[in-house]
């Protein structure tokens, strides 16, 4: 029998009886210095404002993180789809976001080069927008060359293009589907339907 209900632990008596032997030194007023990747972190953490079940850093759009010497902050921010307004909204909440934190000079710079990919989405990401009905991009270019898995098979069988990925249903999973249009809710969105259980559901178009 487990009985649910824990007694509140006593705590120690927290008295601060010790004297410190030295003097310790008074924390400044000024915002805490988080070091870069925290910020990068912060401003990771900011859902994307087209696609809120993804963060900014699953999306791939956040290229880096800078403080200058004076304590101002600087953030890359690369845009997805030429002439996507999310970039306004994105910078706006970034710096919310940092403000929040004690960042006082906050300055959000687009990047163009290299351009993002649909590849920049990260697994992490590619997981949310299937878990809320939405076909993650394929892979546009063939994976970095590092982490091969070795099979160990008596033939090796040349594997095809990345492109040939089938565009699978969020749902079944089944590959067997068809384009209802080219644009869904938003432009980066196409509107598709599985054949096999005869949902429709959103692709986020590779590019
Ligand atoms: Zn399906």
């Amino acid at each position: 029998m487990v009985t649910p209900t824990t007694p509140s632990t006593p705590s120690p008596p927290s008295t601060p009886s010790t004297p410190s032997p030295s003097p310790t030194p008074p924390t400044p007023p000024t915002p805490p210095t988080l070091s870069e990747a925290e910020l990068l972190r912060l401003a990771g953490s900011v859902p994307d404002p087209e696609l809120p079940v993804l963060t900014l850093e699953e999306l791939g759009v956040l290229r880096a993180v800078h403080v200058g010497s004076a304590g101002s902050v600087e953030v890359e921010l690369t845009p997805t789809y030429t002439g996507c307004p999310a970039v306004e909204a994105m910078s706006s909440d970034i710096e919310r976001v940092l403000r929040e934190h004690g960042v006082r000079e906050i300055s959000v710079h687009t990047v163009l080069t290299p351009a993002w990919s649909t590849d920049d989405i990260s697994p992490e990401g590619r997981r949310k927008l299937r878990e809320s009905g939405i076909a993650p991009p394929r892979a546009t270019r063939a994976p970095a060359p590092a982490p091969v898995p070795l099979t160990l098979g008596p033939t090796r069988t040349i594997t095809g293009a990345p492109d040939t990925e089938p565009l699978r249903c969020p749902r079944c999973g089944s590959a067997d589907t068809e384009l209802l249009s080219r644009f869904s809710s938003t432009a980066c969105k196409a509107l598709r339907r599985c054949l096999s259980c005869r949902e429709p559901f959103d692709h986020f178009k590779e590019l």
